[in-house]
């Protein structure tokens, strides 16, 4: 009920809107100026997108990938292969879409069937075109501060941030989750000596005693929890910016589907706190999207440069 959807009318709530949907349409707005420009040097961005599967929030999230990128004239493709497929067909794969001069960018969507060892999968990606930024080289690069690509939704992160001017810089940063696909490689990114960075970070999972004592000195709150709306106002500082990373399907019968979508995040109840508030859905989703974007553009960009000096 008190949950953020596009319908709620905003003015009921105090804190700013960092808007994720509004902010994901900007990058893209610029990523396909960029493309229109490597095209006319003849470079066309490709992204294959593999899925393993039916997994039907899988299916949803590749195709909304595969739609975006269509959409900014990314030469998109999704390769589609049965539950049951054995991981040395996935390998023959992937071998061959390192080899294709035409892929700029692979991602395997996860989770994978049993069958399949994801991590000989993303270790099977080639780094230069490993846009998801899962490949422990990238991983290893992101952790020393060398340029890689980054994870996509720890990059959203810090985008939609700093242009909500809620840079991190000198601010106390406390990130609740501690996956390799959020919560550390974020604390990693913000703890940099960067622009856009250069924060404080403090990491809680739950291993850690007293999540409030922590999350209340945040000037900046993420929440990559996996759980429905563990983080309450109560939790949240005065003024503090909240990011919500979840995405939880919770029960209910009162409406068309039998159920909703809200974050780690109690909407209301942290918006009466916050000074802005990032809403699940339209805020850290589309974010994601469009740092995936980026990244395969980013690695069309970086071939064509070297096959046009090599
Ligand atoms: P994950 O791998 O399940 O990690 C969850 C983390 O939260 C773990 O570190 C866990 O601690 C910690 N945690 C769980 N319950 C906790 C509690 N009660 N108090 C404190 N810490 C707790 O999840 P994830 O992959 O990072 O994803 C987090 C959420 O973000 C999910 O809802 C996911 O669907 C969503 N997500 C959204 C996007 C997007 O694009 N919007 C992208 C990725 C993920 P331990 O390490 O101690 O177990």
């Amino acid at each position: 009920m008190h949950s953020y959807s596009p319908d709620t009318n905003l003015t009921n709530f105090m804190a700013q809107i960092i808007d994720g949907k509004k902010i994901a349409q900007e990058i893209k707005d610029e990523l396909k100026e960029k493309i229109e420009e490597l095209k006319s040097f003849g470079c066309i961005p490709g992204l294959t997108v593999v899925i393993v599967g039916e997994d039907p929030a899988s299916q949803i999230y590749v195709r909304m990938k595969t739609k975006a990128s269509q959409e900014l004239g990314i030469n998109s493709e999704t390769i589609a292969l049965p539950a049951d497929t054995l991981q040395t067909k996935l390998l023959e794969l992937i071998d061959r879409l390192n080899k294709d001069e035409s892929v700029h960018g692979i991602l395997v969507q996860l989770p994978l069937p049993e069958q399949i060892d994801e991590d000989a999968i993303i270790n099977s990606i080639s780094p230069e075109k490993d846009v998801d930024g899962f490949h422990p080289v990238n991983r290893g690069k992101l952790m020393v501060g060398e340029d890689t690509f980054a994870p996509c939704t720890p990059l959203g992160i810090q985008e939609m941030l700093v242009r909500s001017n809620f840079d991190p810089n000198g601010k106390h940063v406390v990130i609740v989750g501690r996956s390799k696909i959020v919560g550390m490689p974020l604390a990693t990114m913000l703890g940099q000596k960067k622009s856009g960075a250069n924060a404080t970070v403090t990491v809680c999972h739950t291993g850690t005693k007293d999540i409030s004592y922590f999350t209340r000195q945040a000037d900046i709150l993420v929440a990559a929890i996996g759980r429905p709306e563990v983080i309450k106002g109560e939790m949240v500082k005065e003024g503090a910016a909240v990011i919500d990373v979840g995405i939880n399907r919770v029960q209910a019968p009162d409406t068309e589907k039998g159920y909703r979508i809200v974050g780690d995040v109690e909407f209301e109840s942290a918006s009466q706190k916050a000074a802005a508030i990032s809403p699940v859905p339209g805020g850290v989703g589309p974010m994601t999207i469009a740092m995936l974007l980026y990244n395969t553009v980013k690695s069309a960009q970086n071939f064509c440069a070297s096959s046009s000096t090599g």
